[in-house]
């Protein structure tokens, strides 16, 4: 391992979201932002080295960097994930592109799937995400308590074992989605006490799939509430307007105390809705302090497959939930996988999916977007001392942009990541770090 400077001081580092987004000279000691300081203009030193010019084994030795105008973001928050399924797609398809077929297909081979499998493909699509600058993910698990405990357990202690083996590189939060059947309540709520036990981070399901949706509900909280813990549903991921489970979902919120710890990922029937009805249910969720995931790209794929002309699209009311006050991340969702069979989880790609999907494209509407990246799912997510700021821990991604705007018109590839008190990956790695067995080599060490 090279030697590690224990003070970097950066400069000329463009902060789209800092101040007017102009250039900073920036310190870091100890894994922490020191000090952030505004510029006048650009900064010429030779002291600096260009981050171009170091190669992956410099940089974690050079004390002084220059980005030379190069855009630096807090690193990306990924905040719905499907980490247990991602690069399945060899051998689970989906030929009719409907969700239900992707949820069937998946679990007519998940007993087939080693425990070392999906911890592999987890360790994988977590290090390529961190790879891309993520710097927190949250995965939704699949667990079918009905196929067998032994099956949905087997996924769980994957999940364990793959988060404890990337702990060095990025963090990632794991919320089962707990599927609710009345009839097999008392085996469900064993199981789920027995995970949360175990580490995991939250609560999930997906209550609108579900015999008794508000019965799966009212059980989700007395799960969270039990162990005071978060609670992630998918909620209303289906074409119809009549599906509405959003409505219950935020009467729970308000009756259980849950405001800044509910969130709703998906939202699609809202936007098939009237849309009275859809703003009322929106100023429900502000009131009731639940936040939104949008996933743009599995639910420009999976939605509105039956309709005939206008085709509806899926993806939520991203502008308007924004505008009643609720705070709205954007999320990679599936990766490679029978419910999305694109994505690489890169946030950069997300980003500009939801620009396009939602019509952010105006220069304020790049900040607003970026913030769905960034802040907003950190806020989800509930990460302390997020942020550029001093004393915050220094986690963040040098892209090779100029501007925020460069960022989607470029989409560039090079990264340079900085998590845990090193730079974890380099723009000529990066790319490469695609199979868990030589991804050790790829991170930087
Ligand atoms: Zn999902």
């Amino acid at each position: 391992m090279p030697v590690q400077a224990a003070e970097m001081v950066i400069i000329n580092a463009r902060l789209p979201l800092t101040d007017g987004g102009g250039l900073f000279k920036l310190t870091i000691r100890d894994g922490k932002w020191r000090a952030v300081e505004p510029q006048a203009g650009p900064i010429g030193s030779e002291e600096h080295q260009p981050i171009a010019a170091l190669g992956a084994g410099g940089l974690n030795a050079a004390g002084r960097i220059d980005l030379q105008g190069r855009v630096l973001l807090p690193g990306f928050v990924d905040v719905h994930m499907h980490l247990d399924k991602a690069y399945s797609l060899s051998r689970v398809r989906n030929r009719s592109g409907t969700l239900l077929e992707a949820i069937e297909n998946y679990r007519s081979v998940i007993g087939e799937f080693s425990k070392e499998t999906i911890r592999d493909r987890i360790v994988k699509a977590a290090l390529r995400a961190a790879s891309f600058g993520s710097a927190a993910l949250r995965s939704h698990l699949d667990v079918p308590v009905h196929l067998g405990r032994g099956i949905a357990m087997r996924t769980i202690e994957a999940a364990l074992e793959a988060k404890e083996k990337v702990s060095g590189v990025v963090d990632i939060q794991f919320f089962p989605m707990y599927y609710y059947d009345p009839g097999a309540e008392r085996e469900l709520t064993e199981f789920a006490f027995e995970t949360l036990r175990m580490g995991v981070d939250g609560v999930g399901g997906a209550p609108h799939l579900t015999l008794d949706p508000a019965g799966g509900i009212d059980w989700a909280f007395r799960m969270a509430t039990a162990f005071g813990r978060p609670i992630d549903l998918h909620i209303d991921e289906s074409d119809d307007p009549n599906v509405k489970t959003i409505d219950v979902y935020c009467d729970y919120v308000i009756r259980n105390g849950y405001a800044g710890k509910a969130t709703a990922g998906h939202l699609c029937s809202l936007s098939a809705m009237e849309h009275g009805e859809a703003e009322r249910l929106m100023a429900k969720m502000a009131a009731a302090g639940v936040a939104a995931v949008t996933l743009p790209a599995v639910n420009l794929y999976l939605q509105g497959r039956g309709d005939r002309g206008n085709v509806r699209r899926g993806v939520t009311r991203v502008r308007e939930l924004a505008a009643a006050g609720v705070p709205v991340a954007a999320a990679s969702d599936n990766i490679q996988d029978p419910f999305h069979p694109f994505g690489r989880g890169d946030m950069v790609q997300i980003g500009l999916m939801t620009a396009y999907a939602a019509h952010l494209a105006r220069e304020e509407d790049i900040a607003a977007v970026l913030r769905m990246l960034t802040h907003i799912p950190a806020e989800i997510a509930g990460l302390a001392d997020y942020g550029i700021s001093p004393g915050n821990p220094a986690r963040f991604v040098v892209l090779d942009a100029l501007s925020a705007e460069e960022l989607f018109q470029e989409l560039p590839a090079t990264r340079w990541v900085y998590n845990k008190s090193r730079w974890t990956f380099a723009s000529e790695l990066s790319m490469r770090c695609t199979d868990p067995a030589t991804a050790r080599l790829a991170a930087l060490s």
